[in-house]
């Protein structure tokens, strides 16, 4: 009688962890979608970033003749050296320079 009784608590066991089996796949494929949904998520939120970027610098910067945008150099100065975002351009204002030139 016990071995019976230990041998339908060991089936319920098994039913049990198969069960939990199931639901360990079934979180699984959960977790991979809303993984796959969170990488979607951050790559539409880095676009947007992008975008505004790109809106700053069209409001902020000058344009080059190829298109570009016309950069600072040095944060420092942003009126003293330009540099194109695309050809490598720079224009430089020597009056707005930080270096003296010797008298
Ligand atoms: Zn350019």
């Amino acid at each position: 009688m016990l071995k019976f009784i230990k041998k339908l608590f060991n089936k319920k066991e098994i039913a049990r962890i198969k069960e939990l089996e199931v639901e360990n796949e079934k979180l699984k494929k959960e977790l991979e979608k809303l993984s796959e949904y969170a990488a979607e998520m951050e790559y539409c939120i880095e676009m947007n970033e992008r975008e505004e970027e790109q809106q700053e610098l069209e409001a902020t910067t000058e344009k080059c003749s190829c298109g570009g945008h016309l950069i600072p150099m040095y944060e420092d100065h942003p009126n003293w050296i330009t540099i194109c975002t695309s050809c490598d351009k720079r224009s430089a204002n020597t009056d707005m320079s930080p270096i003296k030139e010797p008298a």
